[in-house]
């Protein structure tokens, strides 16, 4: 978004999406989306992406409910 400075605004808003996505943001994109990390359920996703500080973000929900930003690209 409009966020030059990446990590300190978002971080303190989102502490959980974004410590998933930081986790995930090395893997390829074509990678298998890795469980839910409180419930080990399948997480699919949900169609939505957005953009922050130049990476794309896939929005991924597992069968609990967890929604988790992850980074694919
Ligand atoms: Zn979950």
């Amino acid at each position: 978004m409009l966020e030059p400075n990446l990590s300190i605004p978002s971080r303190r808003a989102l502490p959980g999406v974004l410590m998933a996505a930081w986790m995930w943001a090395g893997l390829p994109a074509a990678v298998e989306v890795p469980p839910c990390p409180l419930d080990k359920t399948a997480m699919t996703a949900t169609g939505t992406t957005r953009q922050e500080a130049g990476r794309t973000l896939a929005e991924y929900r597992c069968q609990q409910g967890h929604v988790y930003w992850i980074a694919v690209d």
